[in-house]
């Protein structure tokens, strides 16, 4: 259980956690980069986490993300979409995010490459994958992922630099290990099949980030350990 409410604290031990996992599995700190999660949390904390060092943030929900962004424009963040979204939400999501993790279907990505065209942007996306099933988890299937990456990639208006996936949640991180090991595979036989360059793996939450460092994390994103229980 989190008890300490210091979120310059909190965030400085999880770069220290992040940098030690990285450091273990022979890999460089700077190859994973933290998403600070900031879902439910008010403006003034994410401002204190900004204030402590924290450079990317992760939000869930399309209508806290618009007034949270617009609070804090003055803040050179760059700002992940990591929830669930809904077709006729992506204008927004193109507005606000330089990387949206969470794109699980081919018509959402149509649509995402539609509004980054009207924009004149070049939208990046990550594809999430559902490796366990598991039919509360958003993401697309494992067994079609291959055909969902090939046609994202080929979308003119959108970047594709990997992948994410959420384990189901295990109070023994090792447990999560099998879920981002397959996401690994997955995401090199994509690049080998394809042939197309896909080197962010987003996996890694509070409960397991070190786990997920080991298995090649190049993005982690983690909000309980920062913030405490969210509420
Ligand atoms: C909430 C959330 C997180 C952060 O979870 P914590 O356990 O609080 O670190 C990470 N990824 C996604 C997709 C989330 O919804």
């Amino acid at each position: 259980m989190m008890k300490d409410d210091n979120i310059a604290t909190n965030l400085a031990a999880v770069l220290d956690r992040i940098a030690d996992a990285a450091h273990n599995a022979g890999r460089s700190p700077q190859d994973v980069e933290l998403v600070a999660v900031t879902k439910t949390q008010p403006e003034t904390r994410v401002r204190e986490a900004i204030s402590a060092g924290a450079t990317m943030i992760g939000e869930n929900y399309i209508q806290e993300s618009r007034e949270k962004f617009d609070l804090l424009i003055d803040k050179a963040v760059s700002w992940h979409f990591i929830g669930h979204l809904q077709r006729n939400k992506a204008k927004y999501a193109v507005r606000i995010f330089d990387l949206i993790h969470s794109v699980d279907s081919i018509k959402l990505a149509r649509q995402i490459d539609a509004q980054a065209q009207k924009t004149g942007k070049i939208q990046s996306v990550l594809v999430q994958v559902n490796i366990s099933g598991e039919s509360t988890k958003s993401g697309v299937a494992h067994d079609t992922a291959m055909t969902l990456i090939k046609d994202v990639a080929a979308l003119p208006h959108l970047n594709l630099e990997g992948l994410m996936t959420m384990p189901p949640f295990f109070d023994a991180p090792e447990r999560a290990r099998p879920f981002f090991t397959t996401l690994r595979q997955l995401r090199d036989q994509a690049q080998s099949t394809l042939a197309i360059d896909l080197p962010h793996l987003s996996m890694g939450m509070t409960g397991d980030f070190e786990v997920a460092i080991q298995e090649g994390a190049t993005l982690v994103r983690v909000g309980t350990a920062i913030f405490g229980e969210r509420r």
